[in-house]
């Protein structure tokens, strides 16, 4: 399995609901299942892993506006941006965002190149981040920045965008509205963040209180329009927060529910032979150990599909 991480994720941000020492903990948990001392498929899969550079402020700027870009830079950021980014500004943090989104880039060239047919980021999945603001703990879209760079550099001709993460994916739906080359599908919880929910290629708002069984029906049914057509990669934003103890989700999924939800995903882009990067996304358990439990079920997910293709 190729996985993409630096120890430069855990960004400080102060005592916040956003617990970036998960990226830590999982990665923690990937070696220790590697190194046979886990269990599951991941306990046999031999791990190569890749320590990303940062993203370079031109390949910001394919998604980002430059004048968004100098106000993050400087630190210049209007306090009404800085209360919808909902995170401190500091150098360190655009560091850490930058480094995250060369993350996704690097995962995405490899899966691309055909390196391997799932790149597991342990990092990632910034959708909330538009190209003028960032907004709920995303200062760039790492997704969208790796799909315009690619696309740009015509390593890619199309992308999917498959958002599980429990919030609605506003920045990436946003940024690709007007382009046909990028299908951008999301499935959240309808009354949560984001207020404004801008058009996607598909779109499914859940009811409150959603659990497994009926969440799972509609997932297989929207994978199914996802691959009416032809994608040549695609991103998987696997967050942990549809999980039933999740304190900014809505949701009441089960590990299990979810485990099964991550399973549909990677199955079906095996199926279709299509090259997948899969990034965290959120999650905020109550107990930090949910989250990273149901992040690392996704990493074994991953694992089994790479043993059976
Ligand atoms: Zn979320």
């Amino acid at each position: 399995m190729l996985v993409v991480y630096s120890p430069q994720y855990a960004i400080d941000i102060g005592s916040h609901v956003f617990p970036t020492t998960k990226y830590r903990r999982v990665y923690e948990r990937v070696l220790a299942a590697s190194s046979g001392s886990g269990e599951g498929a991941s306990r046999s899969s031999p791990l190569r892993i890749l320590e990303p550079h940062p993203a370079s402020w031109d390949d910001l700027a394919r998604v980002h506006s430059r004048e968004y870009l100098a106000r993050t830079q400087s630190g210049e950021l209007p306090i009404a941006e800085l209360a919808q980014l909902e995170i401190p500004w500091s150098p360190d943090v655009v560091e850490g965002f930058r480094l995250m989104t060369g993350g996704t880039l690097t995962a995405a060239r490899h899966a691309s190149a055909g390196d391997a047919p799932v790149v597991f980021h342990v990092g990632g999945g910034f959708h909330h981040a538009f190209p003028n603001h960032g907004e709920g703990f995303c200062l760039f879209n790492d997704v969208a920045v790796a799909i315009r760079v690619m696309l740009h550099e015509g390593a890619i001709s199309s992308a999917a965008v498959i958002d599980l993460d429990v919030h609605h994916g506003n920045g990436t739906a946003f940024t690709f509205a007007d382009d046909s080359r990028v299908f951008t599908f999301s499935m959240h919880q309808q009354n949560n963040y984001p207020a404004v929910k801008p058009r996607g290629s598909l779109d499914i708002g859940l009811l409150d209180g959603i659990d497994d069984e009926p969440y799972l029906r509609k997932l297989d049914g929207a994978l199914t329009r996802v691959f009416a057509h032809r994608h040549d990669i695609v991103f998987y934003l696997a967050g942990a927060d549809p999980y039933e103890d999740d304190q900014l989700g809505g949701l009441a999924l089960t590990k299990g529910g979810l485990r099964a939800r991550d399973r549909a995903v990677l199955r079906t882009c095996a199926e279709h032979r299509t090259p997948v990067v899969v990034v965290l996304a959120g999650g905020y358990a109550r107990n930090l150990e949910d989250t990273v439990d149901i992040h690392f079920a996704t990493f074994d997910e991953a694992c089994s599909i790479e043993q059976q293709r």
